[in-house]
């Protein structure tokens, strides 16, 4: 008989204390649970179009053999493509099984127990979770106006602060920090930290005051920007995402990097996907539009609160609770996001899709909130709309 472990022990307070994440359970779960013959999967952001065609072909003939193989360790020929097409040096980049793993290597590079990381309250999760369970304060600073408010995070700062994560547009807001605001700020924090502008929705952004991030690595050598292959290109199943500063803060965070986490088929997609035209893009940022304007006038029509920005998602305030909320539209099909945990309570998060899920979402709404949908069933066609909208 070997001894108990000794777990309490062995496991760091900062580990003892946080709750892992519970990822949902696959679809056909789902369906069984909550008696539903198809779900709409409007939690994740995803795009319904899928992959660009050059990507999709890169799929498809993926050659069994390649899987014997390990794949490039540094994604040689993504960093030289992404060097290529943004006018920047192959060593800039660090690519990721996803924005997420990278969002975990910047951490690991800079932070140690004791320092602390800072930003928003209400924006995505992973990076106060990567700090908090690597013994890393994480200072969350209220956002104003559904943004991210500078003035706070520079109020926040002090000897231990290592990074400062700004979501750029914030996920689950859609706000953003013009280019003016942005440098601003990157003036002010005057190099002494870092500062990670994720950028995991740029390709959506209509804004044309909108700061393109990679553009300013030059002038600001302490910026570094997350991009992802999840959301525009549609390949978030494959696991790819990048980071891009400056060659003296890449070659630090490179040593904190897993070689061998990105796969091959990811590469190759992501490289594929680089070379579309631009016809995926427009075709994904047409469908977006179309989408924001149907559910902002049917929402509307329902009487709810919403919150509208830039990205492929809108944020909706229900009179329930959301995790209720969440229960009731699955049993309709419709899978979306509840907030609670995003510190929106009574709040959702939907990703702006096709027509038929878009319909498909609505009328499950309608249902939710008692009442039948009485709304334009025929899916029209609206101009741009504004920023950000509470109503
Ligand atoms: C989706 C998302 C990511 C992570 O994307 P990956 O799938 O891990 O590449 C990062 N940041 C934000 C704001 C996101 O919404």
């Amino acid at each position: 008989m070997t001894s108990p472990t000794p777990l309490d022990y062995l496991v760091p307070p900062y580990v003892k204390r946080f709750q892992a994440y519970i990822p949902s359970k696959p679809d056909e779960e789902l369906k069984k649970i909550y008696r539903c013959s198809r779900i709409f999967r409007l939690n994740n952001n995803e795009n319904i179009l899928g992959p660009c065609p050059a990507a999709a072909a890169v799929i498809q003939k993926f050659p069994p053999l390649r899987a014997a193989i390990y794949p490039s360790g540094d994604a040689y020929y993504l960093r030289y493509k992404l060097a290529d097409r943004f006018g920047m040096h192959p060593d800039q980049f660090l690519v990721g099984n996803g924005a997420n793993e990278v969002i975990s290597f910047a951490i690991k590079a800079f932070c140690q127990e004791g320092d602390n990381i800072i930003t928003a309250d209400k924006t995505f999760a992973v990076y106060e979770w990567v700090a908090e369970f690597s013994g890393v304060e994480s200072r969350l600073v209220p956002l104003v106006d559904f943004g991210f408010d500078a003035e706070g995070m520079l109020a926040s700062i002090d000897a231990r602060t290592k990074i400062i994560f700004v979501c750029n547009p914030n996920n689950p807001t859609g706000s953003t920090w013009n280019r003016q605001k942005l440098c601003r700020f990157l003036d002010r924090i005057n190099g002494q930290q870092i500062v990670v502008v994720d950028e995991a929705y740029a390709e959506f952004v209509a804004d044309p005051d909108y700061p393109d991030g990679l553009d300013l690595i030059r002038e600001y050598p302490n910026l570094v920007i997350f991009r992802t292959f999840s959301k525009m290109f549609a390949l978030a199943g494959l696991r790819i995402g990048y980071l891009a500063g400056s060659n003296e803060v890449v070659e630090v965070i490179r040593r904190t990097c897993v070689v061998y986490s990105v796969n091959s088929l990811a590469q190759m997609a992501a490289l594929a996907a680089m070379e579309d035209s631009g016809e995926h893009v427009a075709r994904t940022r047409e469908l977006v539009s179309q989408g924001k304007a149907f559910l902002k006038r049917e929402i509307e029509g329902l009487g709810l609160s919403y919150v509208l920005g830039e990205g492929n998602f809108m944020m909706i305030k229900l009179p329930l609770n959301d995790a209720l909320a969440y229960r009731k539209l699955m049993t309709h099909g419709v899978m979306v996001r509840s907030m609670t945990g995003f510190r929106f309570p009574n709040w959702i998060r939907v990703t702006i899709s096709n027509g038929e899920a878009m319909e498909a979402l609505v009328e499950a709404l309608g249902k939710v909130l008692g009442e039948p949908w009485t709304g334009n069933k025929k899916y029209c066609l609206q101009p741009q709309l504004g920023g950000i909208k509470t109503s």
